[in-house]
């Protein structure tokens, strides 16, 4: 790491990730510029470096910074190659790299990542309650795309210690170093074309957790599809499988409803407590790991018995009456409130809606079918969530403001035994300014209905 002492560095972009790297550059001596977009006088997080004593650009991304002779340039994951900054640069030969490898430079302690198109978020924090079981180990610690920056993770974390971090595929287009002990894939689908461009080049930069690995490292996959298993040929690390179909018994693996890890017998699926088969899927991943690094199966049990989710991600939040409410609002397409459809048994009270990207809802019609008694639909999509809903055959559907409102009528319309559930399938910038925000209102409105909210 002295090798940004005196040495000019750019930060581009800032947001969180961007303010922790630009004050980590500034205390390993680095010259620090950051160039933000964003007025200044609109930025809170600009201000707050110039204060700090860091030179600051903002308003745009001036060309003139091309003429500087940066030695790396740390650049926000959401802007893209295209920016002529960041191809200028890269034209000029200076690497141009994300924050989580810088991280990656300065962490004493180990590295474990995982990346995928979906359960990233799930799997990451499962893997860091597990690790956290063992009493003689040092601690786990979240960090990455989860929400939190990894440079200040890898700041506090000492050599004993693990980062377990959420690797989203925009950034890894800007590892260069970055090297995980064990590495998880935990499936690719085809999303996020638009800023790949292709498949190719999106598979491309999953599998790019895997390319600084050896062999004393590990690549924990989903054996589930044929065209994931060709992957992991790519890899020199050693590879451990984890299938729900037990296509493979080197690794985890589901068979008959019993989760085994090699031949030892792990649990009973049934008793993992967040529902749905993509989340025993996630599990399977979280069990690979934490058997590597020795966590005992007692310990793997006890969090997978009693996390109960991550929020807003099929969370469950209570039971009041006989009747469990779950807070899925990080459902923001129609493929997450399918899957989240399917983690049921029980009559389902659906609350979704929201933010009209002009797509319709038909695909989502078996899963209303077979899951839904009552839908209750609100945001700008009401009227198309509603025709998909007739199209199953629902006869009781609801229109209501928002998924506030909907609380209550869903209480009228729900008996004992029932699920609750705020899964919109729709994102929610018509009526909120995140998805975050929607799953707290929600749960502040089941909080009125059960009474919690005046005993506080
Ligand atoms: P990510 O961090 O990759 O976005 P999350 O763990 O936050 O994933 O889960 C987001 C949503 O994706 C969940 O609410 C669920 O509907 C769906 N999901 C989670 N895990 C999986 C999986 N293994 N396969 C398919 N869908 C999943």
């Amino acid at each position: 790491v002295e090798q940004y002492r005196n040495q000019k560095v750019l930060v581009l972009g800032l947001a969180k990730s961007g303010v922790n790297a630009a004050r980590l550059l500034h205390k390993l001596g680095a010259f620090v510029t950051v160039n933000d977009k964003k007025e200044f006088d609109d930025n809170p997080d600009a201000q707050e470096l110039l204060s700090d004593g860091i030179k600051v650009i903002t308003g745009g991304h001036p060309l003139s910074l091309l003429d500087e002779d940066f030695k790396v340039v740390v650049k926000n994951p959401g802007i893209p190659y295209s920016n002529p900054i960041v191809s200028g640069a890269q034209a000029k030969g200076i690497p141009v790299i994300t924050e989580v490898e810088l991280a990656s430079q300065i962490l004493a302690g180990e590295l474990i990542g995982v990346t995928g198109t979906n359960g990233k978020t799930t799997t990451t924090t499962m893997i860091t309650m597990m690790l956290n079981q063992r009493s003689a180990a040092g601690k786990a610690y979240v960090a990455g795309n989860i929400g939190v920056p990894a440079s200040a993770v890898a700041q506090k974390a000492t050599a004993a210690d693990t980062m377990v971090t959420e690797l989203s595929s925009f950034m890894l287009c800007g590892i260069r170093t970055l090297h995980p002990h064990i590495a998880v894939i935990t499936n690719i689908y085809s999303t996020h074309l638009d800023y790949h461009g292709s498949r190719e080049n999106y598979v491309k930069a999953k599998m790019r957790i895997t390319m600084n690995q050896t062999a004393s490292d590990y690549l924990v996959i989903n054996w589930d599809s044929e065209e994931w298993r060709q992957l992991s040929t790519q890899s020199k690390a050693t590879v451990i499988p984890f299938s729900r179909q037990a296509n493979t018994k080197d690794g985890a693996y589901e068979e008959a409803g019993k989760l085994y890890f090699k031949d030892e017998y792990i649990m009973d699926a049934t008793d993992i407590r967040i529902p749905g088969d993509h989340n025993v899927e996630n599990a399977l991943a979280a069990i690979a790991v934490a058997k590597l690094q020795d966590v005992p199966t007692a310990g793997i049990v006890q969090v997978l018995k009693t996390f109960t989710g991550v929020r807003h991600r099929t969370q469950y939040v209570e039971t009041y009456q006989e009747r469990q409410f779950y807070n899925d609002s990080k459902a923001t397409n129609l493929v997450s409130t399918e899957m989240a459809l399917k983690g049921f048994d029980q009559p389902v009270i659906l609350l979704a809606g929201g933010l009209d990207r002009g797509n319709t809802f038909e695909k989502l019609a078996p899963a209303l079918k077979a899951h839904v008694k009552t839908l209750i639909v609100f945001g700008e999509t009401a009227e198309k969530v509603a025709d998909a809903g007739r199209l199953a055959g629902i006869q009781d559907i609801e229109f209501t403001d928002n998924c506030e409102t909907a609380v209550p009528v869903a209480w009228q319309h729900s008996q004992a035994g029932d699920i609750i559930m705020l899964s919109p399938a729709c994102a929610s910038w018509d009526q909120y300014p995140n998805f975050e925000v929607r799953g707290d209102r929600f749960i502040k409105a089941i909080e009125q209905l059960t009474g919690k909210a005046e005993e506080n």
